[in-house]
């Protein structure tokens, strides 16, 4: 035990590369005096749209907001049904919830852990309105069928892109596929703030000029309220630090996927890894192992000094805030929250870090 601790995320070593640039954004922050919705918002969402190749992006608080105002900007009827994978992060579940619509589950695919589209048809009722897909880990949906599906069906693709910034399917970005890309830049995320955070991605100028009044009182003039809204809106400062990182997204990714990378050729076939398929650019929000002994290998592995973590512990429908839902089961889903493992794959993580996680996994027993 002769290395010192490796964290599983170290915040302020991931941003330290940026501080000189954070430091003088503020100063001209603090120079402006303007401190809502200002120059560095609307800069950053023209920005964040060029890295997409698309025009519409509105900044919001943060992902769970960028998920509600979508389904909001939608008008869907209480009740309505919106298709989402049974394993999640909470937020996808209670963005539905709070546009009082029905989450109605689809379990993932065991090698992608992603929602699979070939269970998604027998989900669909007259009630459907949408899927909810979410780009988990940072691997995009397999995105075709699913496509191919809403088409047949009309119905609306929210994408929940929080664990998946430039993560693409066929060389296509998420958050461009549906007629929502939401976007979470919560601090730990692939492109994260100082702080909350939030975009969406829309297609067409209509749901532009709503989902700028939505996230604005429903004000589009000042003290003019077309629709109801909320407050909703992407922190200036928080853009101004997201104008930083934004250029190196792609650098960001790149040193996660080689990270990964080490772990994929190196740790032994005692480990469950992710399945690589040449169609997804994964950019390992979260790089995952399975075993049957989660919970041993987890203690083993912090008693070596490793901080490890799990994504996650409990699957959505066994939450005691969704008691309504505690009696359904969904085996797939269930074995994945049983047995997963997240391991450092920090842009704060070094390649020497990684080959002594891999170095003492491969000494389990
Ligand atoms: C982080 C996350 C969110 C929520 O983002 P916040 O900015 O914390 O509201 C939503 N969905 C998924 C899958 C996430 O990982």
């Amino acid at each position: 035990m002769s290395h010192t601790r490796i964290p599983y995320e170290n915040l302020k070593a991931l941003n330290k590369p940026f501080e000189e640039a954070f430091k003088s954004k503020f100063n001209d922050f603090l120079n402006s005096g303007w401190y809502i919705l200002g120059n560095e918002v609307s800069e950053f969402e023209k920005e964040f749209a060029n890295y997409h190749n698309e025009q519409y992006v509105v900044g919001v608080a943060n992902g769970l907001d960028a998920l509600i105002l979508s389904l909001k900007c939608c008008n869907f009827k209480k009740g309505d049904e919106v298709i989402v994978p049974s394993n999640t992060y909470i937020a996808s579940i209670l963005a539905i919830l709070q546009c009082d619509l029905v989450p109605v589950f689809v379990e993932p695919n065991m090698e992608t852990y992603n929602i699979d589209p070939k269970k998604i048809e027998e989900a669909i009722t007259s009630k459907t309105v949408a899927i909810m897909v979410v780009h988990l880990y940072g691997q995009c949906c397999e995105m075709d069928p699913i496509i191919k599906l809403t088409q047949q069906h009309d119905l609306k693709i929210v994408e929940d892109c929080a664990q998946a910034h430039g993560a693409e399917y066929k060389g296509k970005p998420t958050g461009t596929f549906g007629d929502y890309g939401c976007f979470s830049f919560y601090p730990t995320k692939n492109l994260g703030a100082l702080g909350d955070a939030g975009a969406i991605i829309c297609k067409t100028e209509e749901d532009y000029v709503k989902l700028r009044q939505l996230r604005n009182y429903g004000s589009e003039k000042k003290y003019h309220n077309g629709i109801i809204g909320y407050n909703s809106r992407l922190d200036e400062v928080q853009a101004s630090f997201l104008r930083v990182k934004l250029p190196y997204l792609n650098d960001i990714n790149n040193h996660k996927k080689a990270l990964a990378s080490i772990y994929q050729s190196n740790l032994n076939h005692n480990f469950i890894k992710p399945v690589i398929d040449s169609n997804f650019n994964n950019v390992y929000h979260i790089y995952n192992i399975r075993h049957k002994e989660r919970d041993r290998l987890k203690i083993y592995l912090s008693e070596n000094n490793i901080d490890t973590e799990i994504h996650y512990p409990v699957a959505p429908h066994k939450q005691k805030a969704l008691k309504q839902l505690n009696n359904l089961s969904y085996p797939i889903s269930e074995e994945i929250h049983a047995t997963t493992l997240s391991l450092p794959c920090s842009f704060a993580h070094t390649a020497d870090d990684i080959y002594k996680v891999v170095e003492i996994l491969n000494q389990f027993n």
